[in-house]
């Protein structure tokens, strides 16, 4: 885990029990754009975590805090971003989606009101593609892991 830093997140509103997971592509040609984006002033985003295409893991906000990764959807989330292009070409790689599900598995584990995973797109459809632009992005493959700890 890198722990990355950026000023863009929040507290969470009082009482918000974390509910669902939210899947991304960050869209970005590489992992180093993201993390300058991220630390700078005006990007006004940020994700709980970023996979990477070697599957290195980037924290940018801790879980209990409110990252700011889907418009009006952060409160009861929490956000997981792969670094990809989201162009349907580039495909995500088999150590990213490992990674990605381990990371899922920890958080049904320490927050067991988690009972969606969605997409960017599913919260967003008229504004957003990510993570579908992933051509072998599979929704179900991971929401197979909600019923491990149900
Ligand atoms: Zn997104």
């Amino acid at each position: 885990m890198i722990e990355c830093r950026t000023p863009h997140f929040s507290s969470r509103p009082a009482g918000t029990v974390i509910k669902r997971i939210i899947l991304h592509c960050d869209t970005s040609p590489n992992e180093q754009a993201t993390i300058n984006w991220f630390a700078n002033a005006d990007a006004r985003a940020s994700y709980h975590v970023l996979v990477g295409r070697d599957g290195r893991l980037y924290r940018f906000v801790p879980d209990l805090k409110m990252a700011w990764h889907a418009k009006g959807h952060n409160a009861n989330s929490l956000g997981l971003a792969f670094s990809n292009r989201n162009n349907k070409q580039e495909r995500l790689t088999s150590v990213q989606i490992a990674v990605a599900k381990g990371v899922i598995q920890r958080w049904l584990r320490g927050f067991p009101a988690i009972t969606t995973i969605t997409t960017h797109h599913d919260v967003d459809p008229k504004r957003k593609s990510d993570p579908y632009g992933a051509p072998n992005f599979e929704l179900v493959t991971f929401k197979e892991l909600l019923g491990q700890y149900a």
